[in-house]
């Protein structure tokens, strides 16, 4: 059995995002403008947890360009035993539906793998439709914002997981295969180990690229039904400040309330 999980590697939660004639750039002061998207470190601890408790193995899956490596080498530093990442100029630029017919490609060309873990959505393009569409397009059941695995049996072919849903939680129990997206309720990712990142980065990552990965139907940016062509940033909100006068702090704090009644804020 393996345990596949899907990681994007997003803008750094620091990093400083550019928009200039709607091309979104960033840095990032601290130097790594690149992470694992926080979520999808979720998902990773999740693999990793199902893969020491059910034997079988962990296999760390990314679309992006080379430097999404750099994400790959991460799970890998974290436990996960095998990393892949898809990556061609053909699938630059793909929408939501291009990337989950890449991925559910992908997913196809990795043997025994039952349970594909995500995170619940990316913290850039954020629409968190990716897990379900690459749900639909390989046939497997999706399991959406999972807080807890509580059952698994793979001999049987089932999975039970509680969902987190709006003031409350289900249990659901669904036959393998499934596609899972996990909320932060579900773990505590763990960090990776200095051995785990020596061995990481002397590790070889497999690329696939378009000629490797039958996809069914079309992804990359001509494909798109999707046009993100007018990203622009908010503009600066008109904002004065007004220092409180007075010679103590009750008199400041007298003045403030004041003026928090004048302005109809209390
Ligand atoms: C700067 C920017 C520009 C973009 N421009 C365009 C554009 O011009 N046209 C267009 O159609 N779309 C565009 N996109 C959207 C892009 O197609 C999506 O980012 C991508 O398809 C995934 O959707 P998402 O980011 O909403 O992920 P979500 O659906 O929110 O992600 C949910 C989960 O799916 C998995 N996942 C998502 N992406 C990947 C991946 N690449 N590899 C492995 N796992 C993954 C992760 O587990 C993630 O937690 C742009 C996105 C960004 C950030």
């Amino acid at each position: 059995m393996k345990f596949v999980v899907c990681v994007k590697q997003t803008p750094s939660t620091t990093a400083v995002l550019k928009v200039n004639n709607g091309v979104v750039s960033w840095d990032d002061p601290g130097g790594k403008p690149n992470v694992v998207n926080p979520w999808d470190e979720y998902a990773v601890e999740e693999a990793i947890r199902m893969q020491e408790k059910y034997g079988g193995s962990t296999v760390a899956l990314s679309i992006g360009d080379e430097s999404s490596q750099e994400a790959l080498k991460t799970c890998l530093a974290m436990g996960c035993q095998e990393a892949v990442l898809v990556s061609d100029p053909a699938f630059a630029g793909s929408d939501t539906l291009g990337t989950a017919r890449v991925l559910a490609a992908a997913l196809g060309r990795i043997d025994e793998a039952q349970v594909a873990f995500f995170g619940k959505q990316a913290i850039d393009g954020d629409t968190g439709q990716t897990p379900v569409q690459v749900a639909v397009k390989l046939g497997w059941t999706p399991l959406t914002f999972v807080s807890a695995i509580t059952a698994f049996d793979p001999a049987g072919g089932s999975i039970t997981v509680e969902r987190l849903v709006d003031g409350g939680k289900e249990t659901v129990t669904a036959k393998l295969p499934v596609v899972i997206s996990v909320v932060k309720e579900i773990n505590e990712p763990r960090y990776p180990s200095f051995m785990g990142i020596r061995k990481a980065s002397r590790a070889t990552i497999p690329t696939w690229t378009a000629g490797d990965v039958p996809v069914a139907g079309p992804a990359g940016q001509a494909a798109s039904n999707v046009d993100w062509s007018n990203v622009y940033p908010l503009p600066p909100r008109d904002s004065e400040v007004e220092m409180m006068e007075g010679d103590s702090i009750e008199a400041q704090v007298a003045t403030l309330v004041d003026r928090l009644f004048e302005e109809k804020v209390i």
